[in-house]
């Protein structure tokens, strides 16, 4: 991909498409759907770019969108996968646009659901992702009554380690910043389904073997080319020094400055203090752990990881397309994948994009600290403020 092009059609969408869901009451007939009309597909249909880009008639109408949850097993043997089928439908007259990754669509790759067993919360061990602010072909469109369906599997995504009474409910949370007010500020919520789940192992809930990290040296999975390699030791090394800076101006006098409070909000001792935890452990990740760069993904993103699996890094194509520093760079992609890890600052990803992590730090100064993308601007520093 084009890397002028990628940026220019990023930041030429970020001012108009800020809001993950909307609606446009306009009756365009284009809605993307099939001919029965119970799913939708993922792409937008030919039209809906002009609907992605529509800034007047906005309308935050999330009430309308209704989410439900089902299971057909009350209990899970702990080989069985848990299976749950997640129905979007809109219930409003006009369509509505929902981001995919608020959804199921591309399946479970970013904590959409809660899962509890017998009342405790369990971890999400799934993929955490760095993406492009969004984009038109981002959105999925609802149709007026068309309901969208899937079924995935959690139990690659949650802790079921433990045999238990679970309970599962979908639950996206869309971010203050995104909401054209803040009071609209909403989330999508399904009822409740609970099973009787027994214990079990996967790949990312299994503890990594320790004991060969003093080695920090890089390597590789995916087939990497060399001249990939060669582009991810510099972007270590970038990352490193952005983590280093990062550390260094946390090490100083602390107070309302505005590096500090544009990406991470209004200043109070304790945050600060939590912020330069986070660089302590994402500059000593950077420096002395030996990370694994993995180079098979093929889709639109930057990079995911999943936290429990330090420090494996999985690159995706906007990666290769980013510049090797600045802001949204490869080095800068580093900082924000590492800030993910449990073993570091264990960021989510509450927004992405420059303009809305400056959103979030505003009304959220508590979720920019728990956001990977402000922790890589902060880091970028691009550009450069006291
Ligand atoms: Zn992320």
């Amino acid at each position: 991909m084009n890397s002028a092009f990628l940026r220019q059609s990023r930041f030429g969408l970020v001012a108009a498409v800020v809001l993950p869901l909307l609606a446009a009451c306009s009756s365009d007939p284009g809605a993307g759907g099939d001919a029965n009309g119970t799913t939708t597909a993922a792409a937008p249909a030919a039209g809906d770019e002009a609907l992605a880009t529509t800034t007047t008639s906005l309308d935050v109408d999330l009430d309308r969108l209704n989410v439900n949850l089902l299971s057909d097993k009350a209990t899970l043997s702990a080989d069985e996968s848990l299976l749950v089928t997640v129905s979007m439908t809109n219930t409003a007259s006009h369509r509505i646009r929902v981001l995919k990754w608020n959804t199921p669509v591309e399946g479970v790759n970013e904590p959409l659901f809660e899962v509890s067993r017998d009342g405790v919360a369990v971890d999400y061990v799934g993929r955490h992702y760095k993406r492009p602010a969004p984009r038109a072909k981002d959105y999925v469109i609802l149709a007026p009554g068309e309901t969208l369906t899937r079924t995935v599997d959690l139990a690659d995504s949650y802790d079921l380690t433990t045999t238990g009474n679970y309970q599962v409910r979908f639950h996206a949370a869309l971010p203050v910043a995104f909401a054209a007010e803040p009071q609209l500020a909403a989330e999508l919520l399904s009822n409740d389904v609970a099973m009787l789940v027994a214990g079990r192992t996967s790949f990312l809930t299994q503890p990594k073997t320790t004991g060969e990290e003093s080695v920090k040296a890089a390597s590789y999975t995916g087939a990497c080319t060399t001249s990939e390699k060669s582009a991810l030791v510099t972007a270590l090394s970038g990352a490193a020094s952005y983590a280093s800076g990062a550390l260094t101006y946390l090490s100083g006098t602390p107070g309302s400055k505005p590096r500090y409070t544009t990406w991470f909000g209004a200043y109070t001792s304790t945050r600060w203090a939590t912020a330069k935890t986070h660089y302590t452990k994402i500059k000593d990740a950077l420096d002395n752990k030996a990370y694994v760069f993995d180079c098979a993904c093929t889709d639109d993103y930057y990079a995911y990881v999943y936290p429990t699996q330090p420090y494996k890094v999985y690159l995706c194509n906007a990666f290769w397309s980013a510049p090797q520093t600045g802001t949204d760079s490869k080095a800068g992609t580093i900082v924000h994948e590492t800030s993910h890890f449990n073993a570091t600052a264990s960021t989510d990803d509450h927004t992405y994009g420059q303009t809305s992590c400056k959103s979030l730090a505003k009304s959220s100064p508590t979720q920019a600290l728990d956001n990977a993308d402000s922790h890589e601007y902060f880091a970028e520093n691009k550009p450069a403020l006291n």
